[in-house]
């Protein structure tokens, strides 16, 4: 198949390319490279039927082009990570929503499959753990800037089913807390980036809070064999899947575990929510998916455990570190 993937030389979206030219696919790369980095992809930059077109899903010209010559596409490009978020709520809500609606447009201009990567962020507040897709979404007041990752993401997903109506194939795969090499080190969006950067640097590891909020983290492979199930299968169409590791972890543990694995003199240290993110800022406390629908309609199931994919990310940044020296 010809496939687009915006976002691409993001962190999902470079290891989705790698599989999909692995799998013998022509794949072409649209990222703005804003949060995405080149040297994700510069590993196929000589390869052939792999296409790199550095801009934006806000460029509607762009988009209509490569949506006429491809057979499936696979949305990730994105603006993502709280912090980011919360430092440009504009920036993230016009490039989540707009950008959206034109890959949307386009592609069922051109009747091509799409898959959309939505997020657990979905879910917002709820205590209704473990959530199942059609469990409920409890947000907090508009003002708190965190909450319009949520809902942009959420408008997404319902552009995808408004589009559904008019007879786009369209699936969203919700994911949680996803992991692996590649990640920023600066840890934008992902805790774990930030705690392995900080450990093997024998810095503290900075616990937001009480430390006991818990998430769901999911390797990165496994993401992508799931998202490339929910474009691929026919059960997927016009439906949302949670795509997790049902195993939960408190933030404390995970700073407990990526101490052991680095075997790193780092301690722990609390620092407040508010001193990280601003004074109106709500976090999730427990974020956990129910994975029975990924299990019975896509056949997906994560098996990846947090300690074996901390190994993947800390062997990841040894080699970096040894590459510097
Ligand atoms: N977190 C933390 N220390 C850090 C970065 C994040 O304790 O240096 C916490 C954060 O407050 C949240 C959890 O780790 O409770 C997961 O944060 P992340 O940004 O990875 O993703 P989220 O699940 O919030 O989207």
């Amino acid at each position: 198949m010809n496939v687009l993937v915006t976002g691409g030389a993001g962190f999902i979206g470079s290891h989705l390319v790698d599989r999909l030219l692995a799998d013998g696919h022509h794949v072409t790369v649209i990222d703005n490279c804003v949060t995405g980095r080149p040297e994700n992809v510069a590993q196929h930059a000589d390869r052939p039927g792999f296409t790199f077109l550095r801009g934006s899903v806000l460029n509607e010209t762009l988009v209509a082009a490569v949506c006429r010559e491809v057979d499936l596409v696979f949305h990730l490009a994105a603006a993502v990570g709280v912090t980011h978020i919360v430092k440009d709520p504009l920036w993230a809500i016009v490039t989540n929503t707009r950008g959206t609606e034109i890959v949307l447009k386009r592609a069922f201009e051109n009747r091509v499959r799409v898959v959309f990567a939505s997020s657990s962020e979905i879910y917002g507040q709820s205590d209704a753990v473990p959530f199942d897709e059609d469990g409920p979404r409890v947000l907090g007041p508009t003002t708190i800037h965190r909450w319009a990752y949520s809902t942009s993401k959420a408008l997404d997903e319902h552009l995808c089913w408004a589009y559904a109506d008019k007879g786009l194939a369209v699936s969203a795969v919700r994911y949680f807390n996803i992991f692996g090499p590649r990640m920023d080190p600066a840890g934008y969006g992902s805790v774990i980036a930030r705690f392995v950067t900080q450990a093997l640097a024998g810095e503290p590891l900075t616990v937001h809070g009480d430390g006991r909020q818990s998430r769901c983290f999911t390797y990165v492979s496994e993401a992508v064999t799931a998202t490339i199930l929910a474009g691929t299968h026919d059960g997927a169409l016009h439906e949302a899947f949670n795509i997790g590791h049902p195993q939960e972890h408190t933030i404390e543990h995970l700073a407990e575990r990526v101490i052991a694995l680095t075997d790193s003199p780092s301690t722990v240290t609390r620092v407040p929510y508010a001193e990280v993110y601003g004074p109106s800022f709500a976090d999730t406390r427990r974020r956990v998916p129910d994975v029975t629908k990924a299990a019975e309609r896509l056949g997906f199931r994560a098996h990846v455990t947090l300690d074996e994919g901390l190994a993947a990310v800390i062997a990841e940044r040894a080699a970096a570190a040894e590459r510097a020296r």
